[in-house]
C-alpha cells in the first residue's frame, strides 16, 4: 500500500519547476533558464510567435507562391546527384491530383535511401515556380499517416541557442496533458461578464489552436488577464500616491542659469512642459508627470531643466534609460550641460568594476553626486540616495509601472517624470496612465525640415546607397540598419549585420565604418557609438539597437534594409534618428517584398511624418489582415505600448480593477488578490523583455 502511494505521481502544477516535465534534463533546464523559463507557468506563457497552418493538403496546381503549405504526393522518382566538395543534391519527383511537382534536398543521401517509390508523402514548405517546374527546396517531409505527419495549426516558437521550436512544442504538449489547473483565479464575475474561457482551454489553444475561433477565444482570455493586471498595477499605484501625505516640495530655485545657456531657443511646447514641471516640483504632493512628444521634439532638455532645479535645491535626481547605449548618451549630454554649472553627474550601469562602483555608490549615498544616470542597474538594492527628490525615466513604454515605483521608493518623497514618444490618445491616457498628469509637446524646433522618405525595391537599392555617398561626401553621417530577423537567433541577426558591414566596406572604401549589434560587448558598443557621435566613424551599420533615442545631429541619412520586416511605429522611431538638425535629411526604405499590404505600409511612411498619425495607420493596416495574418504578427502583446491597441477591453479591465480595489465585486467567487499581486509584481520583468 505504502509503496503504491510512493509511486503515484502528483499532477503537474503551474508553479512546478520545468524539470518536472518529461524530456527536460539538466542541460535543457539550463538553456530554458537562460531564456527566463524556470517554471511550468513560464513555459506556458512562452507563446508561439507564429503558426503553421497544416490543416489541409493543398493541390499542387493551386499552391500560392511564397507561403508555407502542406502538399501530399506519391513519390515517382528520386535521384541523388553528387555535387562538388562532398556535397550532394537529392532530387525527387512527386505526383498528386494537380500534376507533377519536385522537391530538392541538399546533402541528404540517407533520406534518399529511405524514400520508397510509389509511397505517399506529405511535404511542408514553400514552393517556387521555376521554368515551368514546381519546386520545393528542403521541405519537411513525412510519410503520410506516420507519426511525423503532423496536421493542424502548429506553433512556431522563437529559436534560441540550444533549443528548437519542436522541442518547446513537445514540452508544452506534455505539460498541457499533465497539468491540473486549480480554481480559476479570475473569479466568477469577469469570467461571466466577458464570457472568458477557462485557463486550460486558453493555454491549449494559444499553443495548439483547434481552429481560428478557439484561438480567438483563448487569446481574448489571456489578453484580458494581462490588461487586468496592468490596470490593477496602475490603479493601486495611484491610490498609494493619493493616500500618502508625504512632503515632496523642492525649494523654488530659478532655472534661468540653465535656460540662458542653451544654444537654441526653446519651442513653445518645451517651455510649457518646463513650466508644468517647475510648478509640480515646488508642491507638497509628489509630481507624477508624463511628458509626451514625437521623436526629435526635444524632450531631454525638458528633463534637464527639472534636474537642474532639483540639483540647485541641493537634492538628488536619478535618470533611468532603457538601454545602456542611451544611458551613456544621456550621461554625456547631462554632464556636458550641467557640470559647467556646478552639478556633479555620474553614470551607473551594470558591469562596472567593483571598486569604481563602490566609490560611486558612496558618493551618491553622501549626496556629493546630485545626478545619477543609468539603466535598471539603478534599481538594485545597494543603490542608496541621500536625498532623492526626482526620478526621470526615458522612453517609458519600456519600463513597467513597478520599476518606476521601485525607484521612487528609494526616496521618502519622490517626484516622478516620465518621457515617452509613444502617442497615446488622450481618452486612453486617463485609463492607462490613470496615475499621471500630462504635458504634451506638439511643436518641433522651428527650422526642422521634413525627412524625405523614399521606398526602393531590390533593383533600386543602389540608388539608396548613391544617396548615402552624396551625404558622406558633404561631410554628414549615415546609418544603415540591418534586417530584423524574427525567427532566427541573435546569431543570425549578427551574421546579417556583419555581411552588410562587409558590403559597405567594399562600397565605401576610405570611409570610417562601424558596426553595432546586440551581441557585442558593452565597451565595444559604447566606443563605436562614441566614435560615430564624434565623427571618427561616418557610416554606422547596426541592428535595431539604435531604435530608441540615439541622438547624433550630423546624421542625415538612414537606409533601412528589409524595411518590410519592421512595424510602422518601429520605422518611425528608426527614421527619427535623422532629421535632428536644420539640415535636410533622408530615409530610404529597402523593401524586398512584393506584398500589397507591405506596399501600403511603406506608403504610409512616405506620406506621413507625424508619429501620432503613423500609429493610427499602423493599427488600421495591421488590424486589416486575415486571421492567419494576425496570427503571424503581434501575438499577445507584451509591451505596454501594444497593450494600448486594445482600447475597449482595456477600459473594461480598468473598471474591473477599480471594482476589485474597492472591494465591490459581487459574484460567487472573487478574483484572487494574491494572484493579482503576484502578477503585478511580475509585470516589470515582462515589460523588460524587449530591451535590447
Ligand atoms: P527626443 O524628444 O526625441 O528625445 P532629443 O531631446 O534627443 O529629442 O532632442 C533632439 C535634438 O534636438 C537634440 O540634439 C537637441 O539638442 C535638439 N533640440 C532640442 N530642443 C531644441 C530646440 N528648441 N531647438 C533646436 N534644437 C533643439
Ligand atoms: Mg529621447
Amino acid at each position: 500500500m505504502l509503496k503504491w502511494c510512493g509511486e503515484m505521481t502528483e499532477a503537474l502544477r503551474r508553479s512546478d519547476a520545468v524539470s518536472r516535465i518529461k524530456g527536460i534534463g539538466e542541460k535543457k533546464r539550463e538553456r530554458l533558464a537562460a531564456m527566463g523559463i524556470t517554471t511550468v507557468e513560464e513555459l506556458l506563457a512562452h507563446e508561439p510567435f507564429r503558426y503553421q497552418d497544416r490543416r489541409k493538403l493543398i493541390r499542387s496546381d493551386r499552391i500560392p507562391e511564397d507561403r508555407d503549405v502542406s502538399v501530399g504526393g506519391v513519390l515517382v522518382s528520386k535521384r541523388n546527384r553528387p555535387l562538388a566538395a562532398r556535397k550532394s543534391l537529392l532530387e525527387c519527383v512527386f505526383r498528386d491530383e494537380g500534376g507533377i511537382f519536385q522537391a530538392a534536398f541538399f546533402n541528404s543521401p540517407f533520406l534518399g535511401r529511405t524514400l520508397v517509390i510509389g509511397t505517399r508523402y506529405v511535404l511542408f514548405g514553400r514552393m517556387k515556380r521555376r521554368n515551368g517546374l514546381r519546386l520545393f527546396t528542403n521541405p519537411e517531409l513525412a510519410e503520410e499517416g506516420s507519426a511525423r505527419d503532423q496536421r493542424g495549426i502548429l506553433p512556431v516558437y522563437r529559436k534560441t541557442s540550444g533549443i528548437s521550436s519542436h522541442e518547446i512544442a513537445r514540452w508544452v504538449k506534455t505539460a498541457l496533458a499533465e497539468i491540473a489547473f486549480e480554481e480559476d483565479w479570475l473569479g466568477s464575475v469577469p469570467v461571466e461578464e466577458h464570457r472568458l474561457c477557462d485557463e486550460a482551454f486558453a493555454y491549449r489553444n494559444i499553443h495548439f489552436p483547434a481552429d481560428e475561433r478557439s484561438f480567438g477565444v483563448a487569446r481574448f482570455r489571456l489578453l484580458y488577464e494581462r490588461l487586468l493586471t496592468y490596470q490593477y498595477a496602475v490603479q493601486s499605484s495611484r491610490r498609494e500616491r493619493e493616500s500618502g501625505t508625504r512632503c515632496c516640495a523642492v525649494e523654488d530655485v530659478s532655472t534661468e542659469p540653465f535656460l540662458t545657456k542653451l544654444p537654441f531657443a526653446l519651442t513653445e511646447g518645451q517651455r510649457a512642459a518646463i513650466a508644468d514641471l517647475e510648478r509640480d516640483l515646488v508642491q507638497e504632493r509628489p509630481m507624477n508627470r508624463l511628458v509626451q512628444g514625437d521623436v526629435g521634439c526635444g524632450k531631454t532638455v525638458v528633463a534637464e531643466a527639472a534636474i537642474y532645479k532639483v540639483a540647485r535645491a541641493e537634492r538628488q535626481s536619478a535618470f533611468m534609460a532603457p538601454t545602456e547605449l542611451l544611458a551613456r548618451q544621456h550621461y554625456r549630454k547631462l554632464s556636458a550641460d550641467l557640470e559647467p554649472l556646478g552639478v556633479r553627474v555620474a553614470l551607473l550601469v551594470s558591469g562596472m568594476k567593483s571598486k569604481e562602483r563602490k566609490e560611486l555608490l558612496a558618493a551618491v549615498a553622501e549626496g556629493a553626486i546630485r545626478v545619477v544616470v543609468g539603466t535598471h542597474a539603478l534599481l538594485q538594492e545597494d543603490v542608496i540616495f541621500r536625498d532623492l527628490a526626482l526620478v526621470v525615466t526615458d522612453e517609458q513604454h519600456r519600463f513597467g509601472v513597478n520599476q518606476r515605483r521601485t525607484l521612487a521608493g528609494k526616496g521618502s518623497a519622490v517626484n516622478v517624470l516620465v518621457m515617452s514618444a509613444t502617442p497615446i490618445p488622450r481618452t486612453l491616457a486617463a485609463t492607462v496612465f490613470g496615475d499621471m498628469d500630462f504635458s504634451v509637446i506638439r511643436s518641433r524646433p522651428a527650422a526642422r525640415k521634413t525627412i524625405r522618405t523614399r521606398v526602393v525595391d531590390r533593383s533600386g537599392r543602389e540608388r539608396a546607397y548613391g544617396a548615402v555617398r552624396e551625404q558622406l561626401a558633404q561631410g554628414y553621417r549615415a546609418y544603415v540598419v540591418a534586417p530584423l530577423i524574427e525567427e532566427a537567433e541573435e546569431e543570425a541577426e549578427r551574421a546579417s549585420a556583419v555581411k552588410l558591414y562587409e558590403e559597405m566596406k567594399q562600397k565605401f572604401p576610405g570611409i570610417g565604418i562601424g558596426l553595432i549589434h546586440g551581441r557585442m560587448e558593452r565597451e565595444e558598443k559604447d566606443a563605436i557609438m562614441g566614435a560615430f557621435a564624434e565623427g571618427k566613424i561616418s557610416l554606422l551599420v547596426s541592428t535595431v539597437v539604435i531604435e530608441v533615442g540615439i541622438d547624433v545631429a550630423e546624421a542625415t541619412i538612414i537606409v533601412i534594409e528589409n524595411a518590410e520586416r519592421f512595424g510602422l511605429a518601429q520605422l518611425h522611431q528608426l527614421r527619427g534618428r535623422v532629421g535632428r538638425s536644420d539640415v535636410q535629411s533622408y530615409c530610404y526604405l529597402v523593401n524586398y517584398s512584393g506584398s500589397e499590404q507591405v506596399a501600403a505600409r511603406m506608403n504610409a511612411m512616405v506620406e506621413m511624418s507625424d508619429g501620432f498619425a503613423i500609429s493610427e495607420a499602423d493599427y488600421r493596416l495591421r488590424g486589416a489582415g486575415d486571421l492567419m495574418g494576425t496570427m503571424q504578427h503581434g501575438m499577445l502583446p507584451g509591451r505596454s505600448e501594444e497593450l494600448l491597441r486594445h482600447v475597449e477591453l482595456l477600459e473594461k479591465a480598468g473598471c474591473d480593477a477599480e471594482r476589485i480595489l474597492n472591494g465591490e465585486e459581487g459574484g460567487e467567487r472573487k478574483t484572487s488578490r494574491k494572484e493579482l499581486r503576484r502578477r503585478t509584481a511580475q509585470l516589470s520583468a515582462t515589460d523588460n523583455s524587449n530591451i535590447i
